[in-house]
C-alpha cells in the first residue's frame, strides 16, 4: 500500500511550472480561478461570451477578451493550459474552436459531470490532450459579480485519469481487461506514448494545488456516480423541499428557520446550471433518486402507521451524518481527515496508486 497519512498538508514537490493558463468562461468558477491564479502571480488570461463580463473583469485589472479566436491563437502561441469554465451545452462549440485555433494546447474543464464531457472530447478527437476536472466548490450565485478569492481553498478538485488507463490497456499485450490493475504493467510505456496527456495532467494538478485545493483522482464514470449522490441529488431534494415549504403559505415561510434555510440553500442556484448538471448525468442520478424514494416511502409508511416508528431512518441518517463529519468535519473549513497517497506520474505503479486513491477517496500528492 502507498504512503498514508491523515492531514490536509500539501504534498506536491512539483517543479514550479508557470506556463500560462487561458480560461474560457469567466463566471463564478472560471472567474474565481482567474482571481486566485493572478493573486499567486500566475500568467492568466481569459475569454467570455458576454462583453459585460469582459468589461467588468478588465475594469478589475484582469486580462480578459470577448474575441475567442484571438484568445485561442494567443493560447497556442504561449503554450497555455486551456480551462473550460462553461456549462456542458457550451462545450461542443468551444471544442470546435480549440481544434481549429489552439491545436496543441492541453485542455481541462470544471464541469460537474465527466462521462458526457469525455464523450464529447472523444468525438472531437481531443482525448490525448484533455484531462477532466471538477472543483467541488461553489456558491448559489453566478457570473463575474459572484467571483471571489479563495473559493477553492480546502476544497476537493477531482482530476480524471481515464486516458492513462485506456492507453495502458491498449499497450498491454493481449490484455482483455481495461481496469487499472491489469493496465498498470504497461503504465511506463503508456506514459511515454502519451507525454502530451501526462504533461496536461500534471499541469491540471498544479493549478488545483496552487489555489489550495486537494486533488482526488477518479475515473469519469465513478466521479459521476459519486456526485449524483452527494451533489446532484441534494439539488433535487432542495428544490422539492423549497416547493413543499412554500406551499405551506406565508405562515410556514415566516416560521422557517435554519433547517429550512440549510436544506434549501442550493435551490437558489441558477436553474439552467442545475439542469445542465442533472440532465447530463441521468443514469446515476436516477439510481440515487430511486434509493432515496425507497427510504422516503419506508419512512412514510412507518410514520402513517401508529404502531410503527421511524427509528430506522432517524438512526441510520444520524449514523451516516456522523461518518461524513468524521471525514469532513462538522462545518465548512474544518480539517478534512482524508488519506493522502503519493504518486509518480507516468512511472510504473502510478495507475495502481491512482486507483487506490480513488477507492479510498484519498488526496494525492505528486513527487
Ligand atoms: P456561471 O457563473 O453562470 O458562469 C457560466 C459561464 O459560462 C459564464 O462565463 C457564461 O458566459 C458562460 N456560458 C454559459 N453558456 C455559454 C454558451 N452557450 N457559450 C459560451 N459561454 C457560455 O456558472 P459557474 O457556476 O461558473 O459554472 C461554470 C461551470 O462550472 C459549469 O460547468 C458548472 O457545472 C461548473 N461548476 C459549478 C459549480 C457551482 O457551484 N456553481 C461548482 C463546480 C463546478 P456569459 O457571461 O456570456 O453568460
Amino acid at each position: 500500500m502507498s504512503d498514508f497519512s491523515v492531514s490536509d498538508y500539501r504534498l506536491s514537490t512539483l517543479p514550479e511550472d508557470r506556463r500560462p493558463v487561458c480560461i474560457l468562461g469567466l463566471g463564478l468558477i472560471g472567474g474565481s480561478l482567474m482571481r486566485d491564479l493572478k493573486q499567486a502571480g500566475w500568467p492568466v488570461f481569459g475569454w467570455n461570451r458576454s462583453e459585460k463580463t469582459v468589461e467588468r473583469a478588465s475594469r478589475d485589472g484582469f486580462d480578459a477578451s470577448a474575441d475567442l479566436v484571438a484568445t485561442l491563437q494567443r493560447a497556442e502561441r504561449e503554450d497555455a493550459l486551456i480551462v473550460l469554465g462553461v456549462p456542458v451545452p457550451a462545450l461542443a462549440s468551444l471544442f470546435d474552436a480549440i481544434s481549429e485555433h489552439a491545436p496543441s494546447c492541453g485542455i481541462t474543464d470544471v464541469t460537474s459531470v465527466k462521462v458526457e464531457v469525455h464523450e464529447l472530447v472523444e468525438a472531437h478527437g481531443l482525448t490525448d490532450r484533455f484531462v477532466g476536472g471538477h472543483p467541488m466548490a461553489g456558491t448559489a450565485n453566478s457570473g463575474w459579480a459572484a467571483t471571489m478569492k479563495g473559493l477553492f481553498q480546502g476544497a476537493v478538485w477531482v482530476v480524471t485519469y481515464d486516458n492513462a488507463v485506456e492507453h495502458a490497456s491498449a499497450n498491454t499485450a493481449g490484455a482483455g481487461s481495461a481496469d487499472a490493475a491489469s493496465a498498470d504493467a504497461a503504465s511506463t510505456s503508456a506514459g511515454q506514448s502519451s507525454q502530451r496527456w501526462l504533461d496536461t495532467w500534471i499541469r491540471v494538478v498544479g493549478i488545483a494545488e496552487e489555489v489550495g485545493a486537494a486533488v482526488v483522482p477518479a475515473l469519469a464514470r465513478r466521479h459521476d456516480r459519486a456526485v449524483a449522490r452527494v451533489s446532484h441529488l441534494p439539488h433535487i431534494l432542495a428544490e422539492a423541499l423549497a416547493v413543499t415549504g412554500d406551499q405551506g403559505g406565508p405562515l410556514a415561510l415566516s416560521l422557517a428557520a435554519s433547517s429550512f434555510r440549510d436544506g434549501t440553500r442550493v435551490a437558489g442556484t441558477e436553474p439552467a446550471l442545475v439542469r445542465a448538471m442533472i440532465e447530463n448525468n441521468r443514469t446515476a442520478v436516477v439510481e440515487a433518486l430511486d434509493e432515496t424514494i425507497a427510504l422516503l416511502q419506508q419512512a412514510r409508511s412507518d410514520i402513517a402507521d401508529p404502531v410503527q416508528d421511524m427509528r430506522g431512518l432517524a438512526e441510520d441518517g444520524n449514523a451516516a451524518r456522523g461518518r461524513f463529519e468524521a471525514r469532513a468535519g462538522r462545518k465548512r473549513g474544518d480539517t478534512m481527515h482524508r488519506p493522502i497517497i503519493r504518486v509518480r506520474p507516468g512511472q510504473r505503479g502510478w495507475l495502481n496508486q491512482l486507483q487506490s486513491a480513488e477507492s479510498m477517496g484519498a488526496q494525492i500528492g505528486i513527487f
